[in-house]
Parts: structure tokens; sequence; C-alpha cells
């Protein structure tokens, strides 16, 4: 029986799992538990193989074709010579089913190995020590540290919280996070969200910080009860995939209207039954273009991996395809585009402003006036600001170098440690945590038996809180507000990010921090970082440019600081908004304003939302960077929410489509750069499948209206309905999918993004399938006439062989042309002239394939009587083997053409 772990105490609670409140679990003490814990993850059911395999005759196509299968069957039975037609149509679905089975495969070990790429990380306490670790490695017994913006990794007992408020809303529904304390709760079956010392998996801690005990995990965990709550995050169609899969419907409806109508019609022209029948059915295969919705997610699902291995991680597959329409993206700027390696290099204490030598996170440099070396010692007033700054602080320093924690934090660190100044003798009581909305953080500590409150935070709030300030020797005088804040916009112009730094002394009984009185504070000083442009960033901001995509900073940094880093970076700075003023802007006006701003500052996280709206209503598609909590809303609403991988929260991660794997501006330019790959290759392959399909359509409708005219066409459709089935299913599955590995165009950043309304489907498609319909119709036809006429004299079959034989030799132009066509298709308005020949093995291991399966059916007996057909003479190739050439030219001449007029 397990105990009603919100009912016991701490102790107790430790007790029971036999764990040490500051120790945590030992790694032997961990391998012990593991075989009767397990892991701390919700075995998915993976679809069995088989399962996967059947689920592939579902397809409407298949359906179709096994339908016909067994009328031909039927009517085999009832005495026609058609078993080799069923058996054939027979041996083609089961082929297609392979490939259809092995490219799904595919596409789900691609989205696997993505999806493996961000398994979720917790801080664990183990044998005394602070480790970051998967969190399916938890047991029962773990000791987790959280803090604002953690996912609960397993079903926790709190047994330490500092204003630590959990949001529940995907267990209870409950949208307002509850806040969490430690103490026992009374009571039998209380539901988890009356639990308040208990922390379920899946919520998160969206303020504060807290240490749980694991209780349980894995299955066990409330949430992995209720276990259809768990679904794959990545779900659902890409708009493209939508209108892929309306379009294929509404053709299939049109497409068995013409077929219907070519059946009625061949048995109006004396054809039999079963033959009539057959043609119907290859004529509909052959106009469905049936695999270009599963084309769709293959290409994306390729491009994913490939953006994975640039280090952005896509978390939903409709972004892979979204990306390359980007047109702006919002960028934070801490980290993101700069460095995040802050330095202090000059403080303002009272009216002296002093220099700071030394550089990162190495404490050897000192302070310095106007070049001349000062000894902190005998600056009260600069102790005190940089005592502030010590113990208003989550961050530590190594001894070894280096350290943990917030790279704002650990420079004032650094700066404290550059006077001698550690926060080692103070002891901390309570915490508001830095928060970007209030942008400031409090503490109240313990020193010497006194209690302060220390605060540090953007300057003109710390100085909202102040009263006082310190003077050069230290004395608590009147504050002049105007003068630190024209420092602070000094420090601001050079680039600096600046804090300001704050204190008072309260009663020694003073434990309640949250609720204490804020105002009043004796200001003490500015410390002013600097924090360089990334020099990555600098050259991402160059090719966006000349990508036709802007960057936009928002950053809740001072408007000065914004200003300097942009037109350091590139980024157009010289209009400048800030949140507050933005506030005050109506939605017409700011739609007004993002048209020509590119540097927000001061903003919250709230009018991130705002900005990502106001430039989708101006027709753009918003890329969107955030990190913590209060940024989830703003990524949810940009087009692409793009999440820290590092620096980021869970939240943020869990509400973005893709997440930098290294926090880098740089990689959401090499991530749109794959998404214009994927959208120009899934281009290439539509415009190369829909116009083969309709002229394969073309053919059999041509040839049964031809019939009433021309002798060898009354004889026999130019191909025969099973070879028409070869043709679409085997060689258009081996010629399309090798253009999904198309490599990249050299320039696809230099051109403009793409319009997000263009159809795929326009006039240049449209033009495409009239030119290639006739390309490989026309000498389809051309070839069966002119080998097969003799064939037929005065409406009577003398040489039946010769009529065959003039069948395979249509049978080898069809593929010769679309070959021709491929290559061309390779690149969709440069010419085939241009590209590496060798630049996509896929595409000539396909092409030898197939012309290496067409061998096999002309000159392996069995096979070519299955498929009625027959080796021609060799005198004939010459000219087979040109008819290549047509469609090649046709489509090269069509880009010189167009390429010519654009110049114009
Ligand atoms: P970006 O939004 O581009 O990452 P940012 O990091 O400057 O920029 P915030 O983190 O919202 O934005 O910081 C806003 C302001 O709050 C900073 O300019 C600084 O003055 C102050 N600040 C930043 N970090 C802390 C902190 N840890 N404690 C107190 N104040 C901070």
């Amino acid at each position: 029986m397990k105990p009603n772990w919100y009912g016991l105490s701490v102790d107790e609670a430790l007790d029971t799992l036999n764990a040490s409140h500051e120790r945590g679990l030992s790694r032997t003490e961990v391998e012990a538990r593991r075989p009767e814990a397990g892991w701390n993850e919700l075995a998915f059911k993976k679809t069995p193989a088989w399962v996967r395999f059947l689920r592939q005759f579902k397809d409407s196509m298949v359906v179709i074709l096994l339908v016909t299968a067994a009328i031909t069957g039927l009517l085999t039975a009832l005495g026609s010579h058609m078993l080799p037609d069923t058996l054939v149509i027979l041996g083609v679905v089961l082929l297609n089913a392979i490939l259809g089975f092995v490219q799904e495969g595919k596409a789900e070990g691609a989205l696997d190995a993505l999806r493996s790429l961000m398994v979720p990380e917790c801080l664990v306490m183990r044998d005394g020590e602070l480790q970051r670790l998967p969190s399916r490695e938890l047991v029962p017994g773990d000791l987790v540290i959280l803090e604002g913006g953690d996912k609960i990794p397993a079903d926790i007992r709190f047994i330490d919280t500092s204003s630590a408020y959990v949001d529940e809303s995907s267990l209870t529904g409950e949208s307002v996070p509850v806040q969490k304390s430690t103490q026992p709760i009374a009571g039998d079956n209380l539901v988890p969200g009356d639990q308040r010392n208990m922390g379920f998996s899946g919520t998160y801690l969206t303020q504060g910080t807290a240490r749980g005990l694991v209780v349980e995990t894995g299955a066990n965990t409330v949430f992995g009860r209720i276990a259809d709550m768990v679904k794959s995050a990545d779900a659902g169609q890409t708009p493209l995939q939508r209108k892929m899969s309306e379009f294929v419907h509404t053709l299939i409806k049109a497409i068995l209207a013409v077929g219907a109508f070519n059946f009625v019609y061949g048995l109006y022209l004396g054809y039999d039954l079963g033959y009539s029948f057959l043609g119907a059915v290859s004529l509909v295969v052959a106009a469905i273009p049936e695999m270009l919705p599963a084309l769709v997610t293959a290409i994306l699902a390729v491009s994913g991996t490939l953006m994975a291995a640039r280090k952005a991680l896509i978390r939903k597959l409709p972004a892979a395809e979204t990306l390359g329409a980007t047109s702006v993206i919002c960028s934070d700027k801490t980290g993101t585009l700069t460095e995040n390696r802050m330095t202090v290099t000059r403080v303002q204490s009272g009216a002296q402003t002093l220099e700071v030598t030394g550089v990162g996170y190495d404490v050897s440099g000192h302070y310095a006036r106007d070049g001349e070396r000062l000894d902190a010692e005998g600056h009260p007033a600069l102790r005190a600001l940089l005592e502030v700054g010590a113990v208003c602080n989550n961050a530590h320093l190594k001894d070894e170098g280096g350290g943990v924690g917030d790279p704002t934090e650990l420079a004032l660190l650094v700066s404290a440690a550059k006077a001698g100044i550690t926060k080692a003798d103070a002891h901390r009581l309570a915490e508001i945590p830095f928060d970007s909305a209030t942008k400031y953080m409090a503490v109240l500590t313990e020193h010497g038996g006194r209690r302060f409150i220390a605060v540090k935070g953007a300057p003109e709030t710390v100085l909202g809180l102040c009263a006082t300030q310190l003077d050069a020797d230290g004395r608590t005088v009147s504050l002049d507000a105007a003068s630190y804040l024209s420092a602070a916009q000094g420090f601001a112009r050079q680039a600096l990010r600046t804090l300001g730094f704050a204190f008072k002394e309260v009663d020694a009984d003073h434990v309640d921090l949250l609720h204490a009185d804020l105002s009043g504070l004796t200001f003490a000083g500015l410390q002013g970082m600097i924090d360089p442009p990334k020099p990555s960033a600098i050259e991402a901001v160059a090719k966006c440019k000349s990508a036709g995509i802007r960057t936009v900073m928002v950053t809740g940094d001072h408007p000065d600081t914004a200003q300097a880093v942009a037109a350091q970076l590139g980024i157009t700075a010289d209009q400048v908004i800030t949140g507050a003023q933005l506030a005050e802007m109506s939605p017409e006006s700011l739609r007004e304003c993002v048209k020509a701003v590119s540097v927000f500052a001061r903003v919250a996280p709230e009018h991130k939302k705002s900005i990502a709206e106001a430039f989708q209503a101006n027709g753009l598609v918003v890329a969107m960077t955030g990190d913590g909590v209060n940024d989830a809303p703003a990524l949810k609403q940009a087009d692409i929410g793009v999440a820290m991988g590092i620096a980021g929260t869970e939240v943020a991660r869990e509400a973005a489509d893709m997440v930098l794997a290294d926090d880098n501006f740089a990689t959401i330019v090499n991530a749109v750069e794959e998404g214009r790959h994927a959208w120009t290759n899934l281009q290439k392959a539509i415009l190369y499948t829909l116009p083969t399909n309709a002229a394969q359509a073309l053919l059999i409708m041509g040839a049964i209206f031809m019939a009433a005219f021309v002798p060898v066409f009354a004889e026999r459709f130019v191909l025969e309905p099973i070879q028409i089935l070869w043709i679409n299913l085997i060689d258009s599955v081996l010629l399309t999918l090798p253009l999904m590995m198309e490599p990249k165009e050299k320039d696809l950043l230099s051109r403009p993004p793409r319009d997000p309304g263009v159809r795929v489907i326009d006039a240049l498609f449209l033009q495409r399938v009239v030119l290639m319909g006739l390309m490989i119709a026309v000498p389809s036809f051309l070839i069966y006439h002119h080998f097969g006429a003799a064939a037929v004299v005065e409406g009577e079959l003398v040489d039946p062989l010769l009529l065959t034989q003039a069948q395979t030799a249509a049978f080898w132009v069809i593929l010769m042309t679309q070959i021709g066509y491929l290559i061309s298709a390779r690149s969709l308005f440069d010419s085939a002239f241009r590209l590496d020949p060798l630049g996509n093995p896929w595409l000539l291991g396909g092409i030898g394939l197939s012309v290496l399966l067409h061998l096999m059916g002309t000159f392996v007996t069995p096979v070519a009587d299955a498929f009625r057909l027959a080796a021609f003479p060799i005198e004939w190739w010459p000219l087979i083997l040109a008819t290549l050439l047509p469609s090649f030219l046709a489509i090269e001449t069509d880009k010189l053409i167009r390429a010519r007029l654009a110049r114009r």
C-alpha cells in the first residue's frame, strides 16, 4: 500500500523513501532501486511493423487496384484470359506497399531521431553533488531542484519551496498557477489540485524555486495513469499537406468520372468487357498523383533531419515548411545576438565614474579613476554597491575558473571579487526572483546579525524604489535620480547593459519579503557591463538582408543599449520603440510602426505577442525567439516560435515550433535556408509528378480517341493497361523520390522570401502539365505508329508480334521522355547544364534501376510475357533513345525564355 504522500511531513516522507535531505541518493542506491522502479518515462506503444505494413493497403489507390484484381480474377474464372493481369496487379500492389512501408519507416525514423535529440533533463542532487541528468533516470527517493520555467519531471513531494508557483492547467484545467508549500495536508483521496505540497509530472514551476522528493515515476505518476492525455507534440498536418490531400481527393473524383466514361466508350468501340475495364482502371491509376501527400511528409521529415544537423530542432513538422516563407525574425538580444559573456567595465558610484579592468570571468582586475588605480578598501560607497551585487545573486564562481548561473550575475560576482568581496558571509532568508516583466530581483539577507533587503534591476525601476542614495563616503543623502538616469543613459550609449543597486536595513525579526515594503531604499549605484555581439550573428544579419528577411531586435534592455548593439550588428537602428510607448499604441498604429522600426527595447514578454501580431497583420511570416515562461504566448502567436535550447525554460521549449540547440541567431537563419531548400525540393517533386501523371492519362485517352480513326490504335491501346500500371507505380516512384534528396541550390539565401499566399499549382505548373503531356504522349504515339503500322493491313491484324514490339518501343519511349524531363526538373529555373551532374547520386540510382527493370521486362521472357512485352530489333534503339531529347530540351528552352523575360 502506497502512503498518502501529501499527508506525511517532510521528514516522514524522507524516511519512508530512505532519502537524505542534503545529499540525495547515492549512485549505488539508485542502481539498487532501478530494477523495481524502471525508467521514468511513458513507454509509447510502437505500432508493430506488420500493422504499419497492412496500413499501406488502406490507401484509396490500392483499394481501386485490389478491386480491379478481384474483377479481373472473376473474369478469368468466367473464361477470359486475364490471369496474368490479375497476378501483375497483385504484384504491383505488393511492391507499392513495400515501397510505401520503407518510405514511411524512413520518415518515422527521422522523426524519432529528432524527438530523441530533445530528451528532457533536470537538476538532481546525488551523492551530495548537483547534476544535470536526463529525466528518465529518476527513481523514487531522488532529490530534484527546480526553478521558474522548469517542467516537473516526476511526481514529487515538495520539501523546500520559495515563492513556488506551479501551472497545473494540463492536469486540472485550472489556468491560474497555484502556490506550493511543504506543510502536510490532512484528508483522504484529495484530488491533485488540492495536494498543495505535491508537484505532478508534466506540470510547470512558473515562478520561484523548489526542491522535491521524487515519489512516483513513469507510468505510476498521475499523468502516466491518464494515458490518453499523452499525445505526441508534433501531430497535425502542414497547410501544404492539407492542401495536397484536398487536391488529390478532388482530383480522384474527377478522374473516376473520366475513367467511367472511358470504360463505356471502350465497350462502344468494341473492346471486350475485361479489356475496357482494365483500360479504364489504368487510366484512373495513371492520372491520380497518389504519391503526393506522402511525398510532402517525407520531404519535410528529411528537411527536419537536415535542420537538426545544423542545430535547429524542429518540434512540429509544419514548421519545416513555414520556415521557408519567413520574412521577419524577431530576436532577443542577450545570448542570441550577443555572446552573453558579460564583463562589468564601468561603475557609477555617486558622482564618480570608475573603470574596471580585466575580461571575462577572470577575477584579476582592478578599479581605476581616470586611468589611475584605486583601492576599493577606502571607498565605502563602492563597496556597498558591489556587496549588493554579490548578495542579490544566484550565480556561483568556481575555484577552478568560470562559473554557473546567469552571466549577468556572474559578471557581478566577478566585479565584486575584484574588490575582494564575496557573498560567503551573508545568509539568504528569502528571495523575489528576477522576472523580465518586473525587471528586478530582491533578497532578504542576514549579515553580522543585521537584516537587509537588497535589490538589483533595471536602473529606472530600482531608482523608483529609492528615497536616498549613498555619497562617496558612504553617507546616506537625498536621492538625485536625474543624475543617475543620465549616467545610466551614458552607459547605455556605450552599448553597456546597465543595472542599478539598492538596499535597506529592516528589523531583525523581519522574514516576509514578498509582502515587505520595497520602497524607501537607498540607491548604491550602477554597474555597466559589455556583452559583445556574436560574430556569427553579425554575419547572419547580413545574410538575412540579402535574403529579404528583416531582423528585428526585441529586448528587455535599455533603449540606448539596444540601439548601440543593434548598430554593431547591422540592424537598422535609427528608431527605437520602448515597451511603454508600445503599450500606448492602438493595434493600427502599432501595425504602421512595425513597418519602419526594427528595435524594440524595455519590452515585457506580453508586448512580444502584440509585436508578432502587428507583423502578421502586415502579411509577414514571423519567427520569434523566447526563453522565459512569459514568452510562451508570443511563441505560440508567431508563425515560428523559436525557443532557446540552453538558456530557455522547458515551458518556452514546449510552446515553440523550433528549438535552437546552441541559442544562436545564426542557427535560425540556417534553418530558414533549409526551409527554403525543402520548399524548392517540394516544388520540384510536385512539378515533376503531376505533369507525368497527366501525360500518362493523356496517352490512354488519346489512344482511345484515335482508335476511331487510325487502325493500329483500334487494334490495341498504345500501351497495355498493365504496362501503364508498371510505369505509374514503379518508374514514378523510382524517378520522383530521388528529387527530394536534391542538394541545396547555392543562391537560396539571395532570393526574396516566398509569398505565403502563392499557390503551388499556378500558371507555371499548368503550362508544364501541357508541355510535358505533349512531350511524353506525342513521341509515344509516333513511335508506336511508326514501328507498328505495318502490323495491320486493311483493318486486319497480320503481325501480332510486331504490334507487341511497337508497344514495347512505346513503353521505352515513356521511360526516356520521363528521364529527359527529370534531368531538367532538378532545377526549376536554372539550366540543367549548370548543375553538378553527379550532385544527386540518388537520382542516378533511380534512373539506373528503372532502366534495369525495363531491360528485365523486355529481355527476360517470363517477365516480358506477363507484361505483354517483346524484344524488338536492335536498329530501333537509336530512335527510341533519342526521344529523351525533346522533353529535356523543351523544358530547358522554357527556362531560357523565362530567364530572358525576367531580365527584361
Ligand atoms: P533580451 O530580452 O534580449 O534577452 P535582456 O536580457 O536585457 O534582453 P531581460 O532579461 O528582460 O532582457 O532584462 C531586462 C533588464 O533587467 C536588463 O536590462 C537589466 O537591467 C535587468 N536584469 C537582467 N538580468 C537581471 C537579473 N538577473 N537581476 C536583476 N536585474 C536583471
